[in-house]
């Protein structure tokens, strides 16, 4: 049998993290001939929930599980972890200012990014799911000098599977007939998911949908605004959805996008398209033997250049805000 894998899963007893383990462990995120090994990260408060948690995945008996490991430690959470997905976060609590949410964010991610230089495996992929997910994964990523920058994604998968189901909406095609969707710059309202550059059975998207006022109305804050909807809807944040896009996201990394095709991760930046160089970014991005790409030599229209700037310089205040307070 195969060596296990050790997937490291933080906030582990929250709601995303419960819709998460069990996907891990029936062998989704890496496939069905990966054994995974998983070890939880909780505050203390959690650890018993995590416990409770734990006892389910006993009990489901999944033939690809290793192990479970329950920590409070990071150090110990993060020692030997091959994929690490940063879930749990501090959320955005009434009158809490950005740079307050930043900040408790910053006690989070900075150990949790030193923790991950001091003991990870060598071949460490990090998705950061937890909110302010870019920032978060920035600072992180700054606390992990050894540990080569492009480990550190942050997710924008869900948006990304949000917009193919719109578009299939619209569209009246399945999502399997959509290409080369793209969201670009942060996991924020200000994120911009582009049809200009995906398709439509082989058919550019914005041309097929012909319709610019439903682009620019309907479809980019229907996409950019969901997980408000699901909120009002559900009166839970987005969970399994969430869940499930951190597993697709991992899954792509690991295994490749398909030939004509591309995915969106958040990614650091080289510079491409504008984006400063070192900010994480969501971009379009191809992946093959573990490891992304950003596609290069896309034309960028006014319409699109405007977008992507703003989303990218919310991203830049972000990080002069994190600056600031010297969390990185
Ligand atoms: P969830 O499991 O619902 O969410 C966890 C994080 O994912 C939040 O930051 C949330 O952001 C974010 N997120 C990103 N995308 C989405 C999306 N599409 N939909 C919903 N959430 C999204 O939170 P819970 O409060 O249920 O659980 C968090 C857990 O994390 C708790 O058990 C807590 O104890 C733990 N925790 C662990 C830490 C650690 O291990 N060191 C540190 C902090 C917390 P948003 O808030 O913006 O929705």
């Amino acid at each position: 049998a195969r060596t296990p894998v050790s997937v490291t899963v933080t906030g582990a007893a929250g709601q995303i993290g419960y819709a998460l383990l069990f996907r891990i462990a029936s062998g989704q995120l890496l496939g069905a001939d990966t054994p995974v090994r998983l070890r939880l990260l909780e505050i203390p408060q959690a650890v018993k929930a995590a416990e409770g948690t734990a006892m389910e995945l006993d009990d489901c008996a999944f033939p690809l599980l290793d192990g479970v490991d329950i920590f409070d430690d990071p150090t110990q959470a993060f020692a030997g972890a091959n994929v690490a997905l940063l879930v749990g976060a501090r959320p955005r609590t009434k009158g809490m200012e950005r740079g307050d949410l930043l900040e408790a964010n910053g006690g989070i991610f900075k150990p949790q990014g030193e923790a991950i230089n001091a003991g990870a495996a060598d071949d460490i992929k990090v998705l950061v799911v937890g909110n302010p997910a870019n920032t978060n994964a920035l600072i992180a990523q700054q606390h992990a000098p050894d540990v080569p920058a492009e480990r550190f994604t942050a997710m924008t998968r869900l948006d990304h599977n949000r917009a193919l189901a719109q578009l299939a909406k619209k569209a009246g095609v399945s999502v399997s007939d959509i290409k080369k969707m793209t969201i670009w710059g942060n996991h924020s309202a200000t994120q911009y998911p582009d049809l200009f550059h995906a398709e439509i059975a082989g058919k550019n998207a914005a041309e097929t949908v012909n319709d610019q006022d439903w682009l620019e109305n309907t479809f980019i804050p229907t996409v950019a605004k969901r997980g408000a909807a699901i909120i009002e809807a559900r009166g839970a944040s987005s969970a399994a959805s969430a869940a499930s896009a951190a597993v697709d996201h991992v899954h792509t990394w690991v295994n490749g996008t398909a030939e004509g095709d591309w995915t969106s991760m958040a990614v650091v930046s080289d510079g491409s398209y504008g984006v400063p160089e070192g900010l994480i970014s969501s971009f379009p991005v191809t992946t093959k033997d573990g490891k992304w790409e950003i596609v290069q030599g896309l034309d960028i229209d006014g319409f699109s250049r405007g977008r992507i700037d703003a989303s990218v310089n919310e991203l830049a205040e972000e990080r002069d805000a994190v600056r600031k307070l010297g969390l990185i």
